[in-house]
């Protein structure tokens, strides 16, 4: 039986929305709305959805880095899961040693007056674990680890390349050796050439550190090579949960398949698809009546425009959950096998240019 590491139940993270001359509320910006996620010990649980669907406010809320309007996050310590709203100073500095956090843009995530080894030791000292020469010992293993080595220890980061920087970011966020790590879209600000080596380097951290990993992305073909379970989120709410092979071989919730339209085929003269549900993301502060996915739905019926579907079983015997009135009869696409074929390709050819890449180091 998997062991819980992390749930989320009714979780809600909204942002006031002020007007007028005495900052008056007018609006709550609902970034993440009622949000019921379970993560298992080991494994990747991938988060995707288009850009402002909430995947990031998700991950910041998990790790305490901004506080839920309502709900709770449980995180298992030892042998219960403990609602992080509940702990005191002292347990919640115990949890961040064990749930840390990759940010998006390097460029931003790391302070530029503090070198290398203040960056990376910061959190050590901060949890006051390591004596001076031990904090040594543990960043220049932790760089190494990462791919740098202890040369780079007294540089500030504007020396380094974007994927050297996003190296230091991880060497951060795993000098704790935490147990679960939120990486926010960890290579989407970084030059095609170097992404996959920092996907390979997040890969080879879990697989030595036995870490869970939440990956969140916009990209749900990158998403599906990472991830054990995907969940989909849509306007602040997760709208599908399942296995990663079947989520996109099957998906259950049209948003899902809008999704899997638009992943891009690599082949000479093809254009990239737009989704067939092609209107912008309605206003998070002002979403529509019953399915927030109505208004993009070729699918929608009179019901989904006045009440909003539960999370529920997607059909007999299946493992996937689905936001959807109808999940249990539509039969939506997945990936074609057009498109499996050319992505097999694709991948085979950037893992022969990682491989020979790795040869090569980024300069200095
Ligand atoms: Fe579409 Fe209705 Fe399902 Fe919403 S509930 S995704 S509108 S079919």
């Amino acid at each position: 039986m998997q062991q819980v590491m992390l749930r989320t139940e009714h979780l809600k993270t909204w942002f006031p929305v002020r007007r007028g001359l005495f900052q008056r509320v007018v609006a709550q910006v609902r970034a993440v709305d009622d949000v019921n996620l379970t993560v298992y010990r080991g494994e990747t649980l991938g988060v995707v959805g288009e850009s402002g669907c909430g995947k990031t406010t998700l991950g910041r809320t998990i790790v305490r880095l901004l506080e839920p309007t309502a709900g709770r996050v449980l995180f298992r310590t030892g042998e219960r899961l403990q609602d992080l709203a509940e702990c005191s100073a002292q347990e919640l500095r115990q949890v961040r040693r064990s749930l840390q956090m990759v940010f998006q843009d390097p460029y931003s995530s790391l302070n530029p007056r503090m070198t290398v080894k203040q960056v990376v030791g910061e959190p050590l000292r901060v949890q006051g674990l390591a004596s001076r020469d031990s904090l040594d010992h543990r960043v220049s293993r932790m760089l190494r680890l990462v791919g740098l080595s202890s040369e780079h220890l007294e540089r500030f980061p504007h020396a380094f390349s974007g994927g050297q920087r996003q190296r230091i970011a991880i060497a951060r966020a795993m000098v704790l050796e935490p147990q679960f790590l939120v990486a926010d879209e960890p290579v989407s600000a970084l030059d095609v050439s170097v992404q996959a080596q920092i996907l390979n380097l997040l890969l080879d951290l879990q697989t030595r550190f036995h870490i869970t990993l939440l990956f969140i992305a916009h990209d749900i073909d990158l998403i599906r090579h990472l991830s054990d379970r995907i969940a989909v989120m849509y306007l602040g709410q997760v709208v599908e949960v399942g296995a990663a092979e079947e989520v996109c071989s099957r998906p259950a919730h049209p948003y899902t398949e809008t999704l899997l339209a638009s992943v891009p085929l690599p082949l000479p003269g093809r254009q990239q698809q737009r989704p067939s549900s092609a209107e912008e993301l309605p206003d998070p502060a002002d979403p529509p009546a019953g399915c927030y996915f109505h208004q993009r739905c070729g699918h929608a019926q009179e019901l989904c425009r006045h009440e909003s579907p539960a999370l529920g079983a997607a059909g007999a015997g299946s493992s996937q959950v689905a936001r959807c009135h109808f999940s249990d009869d539509l039969h939506l696409d997945g990936l074609s096998a057009e498109a499996e074929v050319a992505r097999a390709v694709e991948r085979s050819r950037r893992d022969l240019e990682t491989r020979l890449a790795g040869t090569v180091r980024e300069p200095p």
